[in-house]
């Protein structure tokens, strides 16, 4: 059957299940939903039942959309807002999704302008027939949510052609027989750097992540096999049926928009905070690669394509996207928005949950990753800190050896430099950093954010809702946002860093996180031969990276200036690694996640980590988990497994 047949068939059902006198304009997939538009909206959603029964009956998820001939124009609806939402409600902004016939309200008080009991929404939609949305003024404003807005709103017409291609394919035939499914290793696999991971079956081909090795000015190693032979050919005969993104770090992410430039012209699934914080690093990637010269894979047309194609998930909505593979994203705890990518293929055949990186505790900023699954046959797993030896101090430690070195450093009038990366790190230590500061364990020194981390911070704030709950009481209480401590000070562009460098002690937090390029760099260059001062990693050093080096201990690092000519620089600073603040699991909570989730998992698949440590995993659960005769591996990249 064609996916025109099965969508008469569904128009068939619903004709037969809506209300007599309901003008039905037309019916459609968008993306993996079903959508009905209608002359008279209310006669629908009045009957809070009718949609989630035609949604069982249909066994797809049904969405209601006013039909573009009955909305107002937008500035007409503009004012008519205006005149329903009470101005105590502080309305901020008022944008539209023509694509979804959606207006965001944006207001610093959203309950006073959702009304009583949602009685002001209902107004608005009787009168302005926009389906309204209503959001929290974030606290800082994001110059990345905001233009990710604006793209919507300009490529409405395209983001509809594109919606309508995928639901059709994914809606291409029913009642699918699944008959196997392999996995094949095409980066990321016992190593660091450019996961990625393509997933089939006799009917669909998924990839799951595509990212880049930043450490790596090797082609050959800093990109995924894309090039192998089969790849290729599902790439060019248009059968790849969806990019999935665990989290935004580039590793995961920062391949992804070289995809569009190969014409792939289908879905991108990951959470919104990852769509945006993704743009936000893919745009640096761009703009680092510009600055030294180098060759990017992509520019800033294909991250635009990456946007209007992106289809956002909030973690345990349940979506379809392919014939045979249903998918559904649960919280990771390793940044904002990271998940963990579970798979359900064949209606029952077979479960299969991706880890990405994720931390299987609490962490200042976000909950512990999810463990409950409604089940698990196949998992792949990050094996970052995997080795007998990778058991990371408490964070209460971690805490106390980080303020310790701050104090004795400021103490002997030194600066402590931060490497961080600008998305998760950064904002966890801010955290302790406000803390400590405001109860008096820290001196009172200014701390600099420099590199995209008060923007990465901003998308934060516009999410509160994928962070841990203490924060999010923090956010909501504006005069204990740690984020808007006047202890911080955003360096806005370079011209400021002399001074930082001059100046007082201070603690500098700047990117990239492994002092490869960025502003971590310079500061690095300028600071390094002081004994005074400090550097201190928080977050991991790929192999080959400068970070790496430095944290070796080498007492010099051939470095480019300005002029492209090598110099050494000497590095007389204090050299200090505090491994307690990372957002991976360490060994115990690896193990300990595996435990939780084994009860009939058949198969588990180690990634994302040194050799050594892949293999040192795979070899550890084999044996912890015998008595559930687990199978386990530690694939190398191009390998491919059947595990179906
Ligand atoms: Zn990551
Ligand atoms: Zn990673």
């Amino acid at each position: 059957m064609s996916s025109e047949e099965i969508l008469k068939n569904i128009a068939k059902e619903i004709y037969n299940n809506v209300p007599n006198g309901t003008i039905i304009t037309n019916i459609d997939f968008e993306g993996p939903e079903v959508v009905i538009y209608t002359r008279n909206p209310s006669m629908l959603v009045s009957d809070a039942d009718l949609i989630k029964d035609l949604a069982k009956k249909l066994r797809k998820r049904v969405v209601i959309r006013p039909d573009s001939s009955i909305i107002m124009s937008e500035d007409d609806a503009i004012i008519k807002i205006k005149e329903y939402v009470p101005k105590e409600a502080e309305i901020t902004d008022i944008c539209f999704d023509p694509g979804i016939s959606e207006v965001i309200i944006e207001a610093r008080k959203p309950g006073l302008a959702i009304g009583k009991s949602g009685s002001t929404l209902r107004e608005i939609t009787k009168n302005v027939r926009w389906a309204p949305r209503i959001v929290r003024t974030p606290p800082i404003s994001s110059t990345s949510v905001q233009g990710i807005r604006n793209t919507l709103h300009r490529e409405c017409a395209e983001r509809k052609r594109i919606m309508k291609a995928v639901g059709h394919r994914i809606y291409r035939s029913e009642n699918v027989r699944s008959d196997w499914i392999r996995i094949t290793a095409l980066g990321g696999f016992r190593e660091v750097g450019r996961s990625c991971l393509l997933l089939q079956t006799n009917e669909s081909n998924i990839l799951l992540d595509c990212g880049v090795n930043v450490a790596s000015d090797d082609p050959s190693k800093a990109y995924p096999y894309l090039g192998c032979p089969e790849f290729k050919y599902i790439l060019s005969s248009n059968e790849l049926d969806a990019i999935i993104i665990s989290h935004a770090h580039l590793d995961h992410s920062g391949f992804v928009p070289y995809l569009f430039k190969s014409l792939y012209d289908g879905p991108i699934y990951c959470t919104p905070p990852t769509r945006d914080l993704s743009m936000l690093l893919q745009k640096d990637f761009v703009e680092i690669a510009k600055r030294e010269d180098k060759p990017c894979p992509y520019s800033f047309k294909e991250i635009k394509d990456a946007i209007t194609h992106t289809i956002p998930l909030d973690y345990k909505e349940v979506r379809d996207i392919a014939p045979d593979v249903r998918l559904t994203l649960h919280n990771a705890g390793h940044i904002l928005g990271s998940s963990i990518t579970h798979l359900h293929v064949g209606n029952g055949l077979h479960n299969i949950a991706y880890s990405g990186d994720f931390k299987f505790s609490k962490t200042r900023l976000l909950e512990p990753a999810n463990v409950r699954f409604p089940r698990l046959e196949t998992l792949i797993i990050e094996s970052t800190y995997g080795g007998s030896k990778d058991i990371q101090p408490s964070r209460d430690d971690a805490e106390k050896d980080l303020l310790s070195t701050i104090r004795r450093t400021i103490g002997r009038k030194g600066k402590v430099l931060i490497p961080v990366l600008a998305v998760g790190r950064a904002q966890e230590l801010m955290i302790v950093l406000e803390e400590a500061m405001r109860n008096g364990s820290l001196p009172n020194v200014p701390i600099y954010l420099d590199g995209m981390i008060w923007e990465a911070t901003a998308i934060h704030t516009a999410y509160p809702e994928y962070l841990s709950k203490a924060v999010r009481d923090q956010i909501f209480h504006h005069e204990h946002n740690p984020f808007l401590s006047k202890c911080f000070d955003n360096v806005p562009n370079s011209n400021k860093r002399k001074d930082i460098i001059e100046g007082d002690p201070a603690i500098i937090l700047a990117t990239s996180g492994m002092l490869i390029g960025g502003s971590s760099v310079e500061y690095f260059k300028a600071l390094a031969y002081d004994e005074r001062n400090t550097i201190i990693f928080v977050s991991y050093q790929a192999e080959g990276s400068m970070g790496s080096r430095v944290q070796k201990g080498w007492n010099e690092i051939p470095m480019k200036d300005e002029n492209g000519r090598t110099q050494a620089i000497k590095v007389n600073m204090e050299i200090n690694t505090i491994e307690g603040f990372s957002g991976h699991s360490d060994r115990n909570q690896l193990l300990r996640f595996v435990n939780r989730v084994s009860s009939g998992t058949e198969k588990v698949f180690t990634n994302h980590g040194e050799s050594g440590k892949c293999i040192d995993l795979a070899s550890s659960i084999y044996k912890i988990q015998q008595k559930n005769k687990i199978e386990t591996r530690s694939p190398q990249n191009l390998e491919t497994f059947r595990i179906y």
